[in-house]
Parts: structure tokens; sequence; C-alpha cells
């Protein structure tokens, strides 16, 4: 059976990034830029006062007051008409076009209006360029402002408006198309009849997907029989990644393997050394030059989550073009020890983690949770962290050292 790095390296080599294309700005937060963006436009694209006050020419203040004749007002929005001549000078608002003729700009505060068209300034002789913005000395048109491979946040957003790019062109959003199997599951608003329990995995499977940035399609439940499952894979091809969860185990209802390979889904791997989740399938299908990822997750929520976590979600943050780590994992020390773990397989426990004094440094922490199996969502919903147990017996002491990876 394949380890979870010899998993997640197969993994992660199908994950090919998806074709760029143009979105609308306002769709691309948290998109990853595929092309260089450069600005159409100097910024400052004038030079511009910083502050509300008086445009003047240096000389007429070099004593420190001066009484000075209002030629126009500048609002935002507005250019100037008229050039500043010696004795005179424009009120500007902050972040108006400097006037003509002008070398400085006085603070408002330093004014008092005498009549309409007449006002007394009193400030430190002003050097030159005093409160104005040059312009071009944030960038200059043409020049590169964003780099491609850039993961787009809120003040990318703001800047690729700043600079003029309505429609950056970025990789899509993955389409995760998820569909869990089970003869006896009923949505959440049912009431379960004897044998039937409800499908926690597919709202949450859906709910992890949006979390990393991509669109989950959700394709409802398959029943364990072949035509169903054949209609409901085939539409789920359609996507980016599909994500089952369910019928990949050995019973006499694990239907998944077959259809899928009866779909044209290659096989890559099945099972991988871990607990909870070894029954996990992993395949991908190229058709028509669009490659669809195909995870097969087992039905329990808890392996259903770890498979995500571990596999799904580096998938999905490739084909978006993000070159993060798959994973964040850290060092913590074990806080309520002993605990012995055994088992032949790389545990992933649930435990939570904080930052907490040990000896006067401050190190990560690490509690693990009363857990009762993969069936437990219940424990999952208080952790934060899965920590990483190698295959083997071993009792952990408080204070000894593990790996957490965080969720
Ligand atoms: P399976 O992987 O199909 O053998 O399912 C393993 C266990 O997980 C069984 O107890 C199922 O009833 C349960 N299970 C399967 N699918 C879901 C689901 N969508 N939500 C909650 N439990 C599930
Ligand atoms: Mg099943």
């Amino acid at each position: 059976m394949i380890t979870v790095d010899a998993a997640l390296r197969l993994v992660l080599e199908q994950a090919t990034p998806l074709a760029p294309a143009r979105v609308p700005l306002g769709h691309a937060l948290g998109c990853v830029l595929a092309d260089d963006v450069a600005s159409d436009l100097d910024s400052p694209p004038w030079d511009k006062s910083m502050v509300d006050g008086y445009a003047i020419r240096v000389a007429d203040l070099a004593t420190g007051t001066a009484e000075l004749e209002i030629l126009e007002e500048i609002v935002a929005g507005a250019v100037p008409t008229r050039s500043v001549v010696p004795g005179a000078t424009t009120r500007i608002m902050t972040g108006a076009p400097l006037p003509p003729g002008s070398e400085a700009v006085v603070m408002v505060e330093r004014a008092e209006l005498l009549d309409e068209r007449r006002v007394r300034l009193a400030d430190k002789p002003p050097r030159p360029g005093q409160n104005i913005l040059v312009r071009g000395s944030s960038f200059r048109r043409g020049e590169r402002i964003i780099p491609r491979d850039t993961l787009l946040g809120p003040v990318h957003i703001g800047l690729l408006c700043e600079v003029g790019c309505a429609e950056p062109v970025v990789r899509p959003r993955p389409r995760v198309a998820i569909l869990s199997t089970g003869n006896e599951l009923v949505s959440a608003a049912e009431t379960p009849r004897p044998g039937q329990i409800r499908n926690s995995n597919g709202p949450m499977l859906a709910a992890l997907t949006s979390k990393v940035n991509a669109t989950p399609i959700e394709l409802g439940v398959a029943r364990d029989e072949l035509a169903d499952l054949r209609r409901r894979i085939a539409a789920g091809l359609e996507s980016d990644l599909l994500v089952l969860s369910g019928g990949v185990s050995a019973g006499v209802l694990d239907l998944v393997p077959s259809v899928l390979a009866e779909l044209g889904v290659a096989q890559i791997f099945h099972k991988v050394n871990l607990k909870p989740g070894k029954p996990i399938w992993f395949g991908s299908r190229e058709a028509a030059g669009h490659r669809t990822l195909v995870f097969g997750l087992p039905g329990n929520p808890v392996s259903s989550l770890v498979g995500f976590e571990l596999f799904v979600r580096p998938a999905i943050e490739r084909r978006a073009g993000r070159s993060t780590a798959p994973h964040s994992i850290v060092r913590a020390l074990i806080d309520n020890g002993p605990f012995t773990q055994r088992g032949d397989r790389t545990t992933y426990y649930p435990a939570t983690c904080d930052s907490a004094a040990h000896g006067g440094a401050a190190r990560l922490s690490v509690r693990l949770l009363p857990w009762q199996g993969s069936a437990d969502l219940r424990t999952l919903a208080a952790a934060n962290a899965l920590v990483v147990f190698p295959a083997g017996e071993r009792t952990y002491a408080t204070g000894d050292e593990v790996d957490a990876l965080l969720l």
C-alpha cells in the first residue's frame, strides 16, 4: 500500500493548472493572476495636492506671511484654468491637480480668509514641492504593477482598478462536483428511518470546497446501483474535479471504482496507508482536452474530511494555479500525555493546537481530543489540527514533540 507522501506526489503530478480566462474584477478575489498587469497611466496621474489648502509660489511666502489674491477653487474632479502668478493663489482640495506656476501648497489650517477673493497665509517659508505628490511618483504608465502568479487579495483588486484592468486574466476557480453515494443516505431535513443516516458528507465537502475558493457543484446522492452511479458520475466528469464519498471500500455495494473504470477514468491509486481513510481512490480522465481529477473518499465523515485535507485541497489549489505548500504542518508539544498510539498506518488524530508558553519560550502545543473514530464528526468540530502519528506503537508523554497538520 502506498504512503501518504507517495500518494500526494501522484495527485500533484495530475493537478495541472486550469487554462487562463478573463474574469470581471468582481470575480477575481482569491484567484491567481495568469499574466503580468501593467498600468495604463501614471500614478498619481498629475502633480497633486496632498492636503486641502492654497497653491502658491514659494517666493510669496519667503517672510512667512502673505496676503494673496484667490484666483479660483479646484475641487476633486475639476482641473485648473489659471496659472498661479506672484501675489496670487489657488484654493485646492486634496487630490486635485496643481495649477501651473504653483510650487507648494500651504495647508488650509494656516490660512485666514479675508474676503471672497483674499486670503492671509502664515506658515514657515515653504520648500518647493511641499504637500505635493509628483506625477508618476508611485508608478509610471507601462510599468508592471502586479506580476503573474500573484494570489489576488483585496488590495490587488483595488490596484487592478487603479491601473485600468477591469477584466484580469486569471486561473479560473476550479469547478468541483460533489457526489455522495449510499442507499442509506437521506438529507438533513429528513428523519432517517431504520437503517438510514443523514448525508453529512455532501454539504461538508461543498463547504470545504467553497473555503478553498473553488466552486462546488452538488450532484446529490447516488444509489448504490450501476445505472444511477453511471448517470451521476458522467455528469460529474464535466467538472475539473469530481469528489465522491462512499462506495470505495470492499463491500458488496462498493461499486464506485468499477463505474469509474467503465467511464474511462484511469485509476492512479486505490488505498493509502493512513488512518482514517485507507480505502481512498484516485484517478484522472482526459477527454477532448479536458482533464478531470477524481477522488473517491471513504464514506465515514472523518475519513472524507481527512481525505479532502490531505489530497483534494492541494489538488484544487494546484489547479487554481497556487504554488503554496500542500499542507501547513507545524511542530508542537503534546499537552495531555501520556497517549499511546498503535497501528500499522500513519494516523491523523484530531487535536486543538494553540501557542502556549513552555519554560519561558512561546511554543505550539497540541491537546489530543477524546475521539471515537472515523464516524465521530462531532469531535472534529472542536479540532483545528490533526496530529500526525507515524505507524508503529509508541507512548507519548506530555511535552513530546509531534507534527500537526493545521486545518
Ligand atoms: P462506505 O464508504 O460507503 O462503505 O461508507 C462507510 C460508512 O460511512 C457507512 O457507515 C456509511 O453509512 C457512512 N457514510 C457513507 N456516506 C456518508 C455520507 N454521505 N454522510 C455520512 N455518512 C456516510
Ligand atoms: Mg456505501
